[in-house]
């Protein structure tokens, strides 16, 4: 594999940190990444930000089939050129966000990416909300941000609450920044979030409504915090002891179960 500064220089082209561009070059840690996503030789897989293209090398060579979408027009010919040799990869040119992940593939998939770290909590969104969910995502992640993820009560983010919605995740591995060029400012680590665990009971947008009035002030207590959606304070005490939580907890505290039962309890 060449590293990346060569690989750009022969195209004459440099790397652009406002799209959040660290290549990975360090072939030992590509492979732990993919190995983190399980695969089998008959699966798909979405890539985001494939850069010049180091990780879809190891997934092409590992399923069935890789679909990778990159937003630098720059780098598509890099990346045309790099795996043409592979009949399995599709390299497509866009901006994750704007796409339907499912409408890529007419089956399950799982998505499998360094992704840029400027866009990370919106990625997660964006695929994690999408009508057909993947079945997992590993994500080479700012490990700060990882942590924040895989938090559990008293220590819960809102970042931490909406990821858990969907599913389970886990750090599988930590990355140095030495293993990317050019080098991060943040060690990074591999997030693996696993879909598998089936929908919940509760409406989406309600429980984040709830979740995220429980969240709007930082060191609040709840029963303060919950009024922004909208309640008088004798309905917001009624709902918090119909959910049996006390007023006076912060939403740090709180499980995944103790928001469902506040949001079966405003919105019955
Ligand atoms: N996966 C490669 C590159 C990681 S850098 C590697 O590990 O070496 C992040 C990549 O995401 C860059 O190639 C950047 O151009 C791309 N990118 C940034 N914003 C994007 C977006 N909105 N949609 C798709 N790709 C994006």
């Amino acid at each position: 594999m060449m590293h990346p500064k060569q690989l750009l220089q022969l195209y004459d082209i440099a790397p652009k940190k406002s799209l959040g561009q660290n290549f990975l070059f360090d072939l030992p840690v590509l492979s732990r990444i993919v190995d983190a996503a399980q695969l089998s030789a008959d699966e798909s897989v979405l890539e985001i930000g494939p850069g010049l293209g180091s990780l879809t090398h190891v997934l092409a060579s590992r399923a069935a089939e890789v679909v990778a979408v990159e937003l630098d027009d720059r780098l598509i010919p890099i990346l045309q050129g790099e795996l043409g040799t592979y009949d399995n990869v599709t390299i497509r040119h866009g901006d994750i966000l704007k796409q339907d992940p499912a409408a890529l593939f007419d089956r399950d998939y799982k998505v499998v990416a360094n992704v840029p770290y400027y866009i990370t909590g919106a990625i997660l969104k964006h695929l994690l909300s999408a009508p057909q969910k993947p079945l997992m995502m590993v994500l080479t992640v700012q490990k700060e941000v990882a942590e924040r993820v895989v938090a559990e009560p008293p220590n819960m983010s809102l970042l931490g609450v909406s990821v858990q919605y969907y599913g389970t995740p886990t750090i599988v591995d930590t990355i140095k920044a030495g293993a990317f060029w050019p080098r991060p400012d943040v060690d990074s680590a591999v997030l693996r979030i696993d879909l598998t665990g089936g929908q919940r009971a509760t409406d989406e947008q309600r429980f984040f409504k709830v979740a995220k009035a429980g969240f709007s002030q930082k060191r609040k207590q709840l029963k303060n915090n919950l009024g922004v959606m909208g309640f008088s304070k004798d309905e917001i005490s009624a709902g918090l002891a119909q959910a049996e939580i006390e007023g006076s907890r912060r939403a740090q505290t709180l499980t995944i179960e103790e928001w469902e039962r506040l949001t079966n309890a405003f919105f019955p």
